[in-house]
């Protein structure tokens, strides 16, 4: 018994190595990612109350040699570990301001496109200037309108007399705030209520659940109608079948995004999507 424990161990720690050396090997393996073409940018659909197209989430992707398609969970987190969240998050930002540009001159007219931002890249120098400049350089005067960066609850707890002066200076040239994953972190109503934020949305746990539980229900109805008292577009995320759907839409709910509707897509199976789905 005393052996077959000590292999246990043994064992455990193999598992743990594995993955620790897992871990390394993607940050080396990160850095190389952007250079070769290996991050991509997929975009999920938002529909409105009519089940009409109008907006999207850029959703990153990783495809590696090696370890195939990599999830943002998996990396996201060594990116901002490591620093390279600022190249990364950059990349990100121009990529989906590219896409936006070629959007317009293709008359695909959305009425909003959000990006998610993670709070370290508020924290870099430069932040302000490198937007400005890839605001400058791709968008318009009416599509810099439709921008919306989504940041979550963390950005609450961090510097935030700081963050919320680069969040105004940002909403000077257009661009819009969500407040992500609402409900799963830390955060209170009074700041909340200090943030410039202009949407809010619903995370997919509480959205899971609408059919099970009774306490979830009631926490969607209270952030909808708390959403409503500060005046905040609502949008519920990982919506998967039509009963979620109708409880949120009874519930006062405005944007809908989830499987749903459709998984987040390649640019050319936007396209097509929009084409099918676009408010008439
Ligand atoms: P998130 O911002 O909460 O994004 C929503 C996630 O839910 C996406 O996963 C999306 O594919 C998934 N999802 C959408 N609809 C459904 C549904 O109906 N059911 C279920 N089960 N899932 C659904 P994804 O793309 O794997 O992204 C995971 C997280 O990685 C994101 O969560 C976000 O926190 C982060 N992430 C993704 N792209 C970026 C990015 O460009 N920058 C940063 N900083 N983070 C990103
Ligand atoms: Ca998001
Ligand atoms: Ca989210
Ligand atoms: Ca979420």
């Amino acid at each position: 018994a005393k052996a077959q424990g000590r292999d246990g161990i043994i064992v455990f720690n193999e598992a743990l190595a594995k993955r620790v050396e897992y871990h390394l090997e993607l940050e080396r393996k990160l850095y190389f990612a952007l250079e070769h073409n290996e991050i991509d940018l997929r975009y999920q659909p938002q529909m409105n109350q009519d089940r009409q197209l109008v907006g999207c989430e850029v959703l990153v992707r990783w495809k590696n040699d090696k370890f195939g398609f990599i999830p943002p969970s998996e990396f996201i987190g060594i990116a901002e570990k490591t620093g390279l969240i600022i190249e990364l998050g950059q990349y990100i930002i121009e990529e989906a301001f590219k896409t936006l540009k070629r959007w317009e001159e293709q008359g695909i007219v959305l009425e909003q496109f959000s990006v998610n931002l993670s709070v370290r890249q508020f924290f870099h120098v430069d932040f302000l200037g490198q937007v400005e400049a890839l605001v400058e350089k791709y968008l318009t005067e009416d599509t810099r309108k439709k921008v919306i960066f989504e940041v979550t609850e963390t950005i609450m707890i961090e510097d935030m007399y700081k963050i919320i002066a680069i969040m105004n200076k940002l909403r000077r040239i257009g661009i819009a705030f969500s407040m992500d994953d609402f409900g799963t972190g830390y955060s209170s109503l009074s700041s909340l209520r200090q943030m410039p934020i202009e949407e809010l949305k619903i995370d997919r746990s509480f959205v899971n659940h609408i059919n099970k539980y009774e306490s979830d229900r009631l926490m969607i109805s209270t952030i909808l109608a708390m959403a409503k008292i500060f005046n905040l577009t609502t949008v519920a995320e990982g919506v998967e079948s039509e009963e979620q759907f109708k409880f949120l839409k009874s519930k006062g709910c405005e944007v809908f995004q989830g499987f749903y509707f459709s998984k987040a897509l390649e640019q050319k199976a936007f396209e097509t999507f929009y084409l099918n789905n676009r408010e008439q």
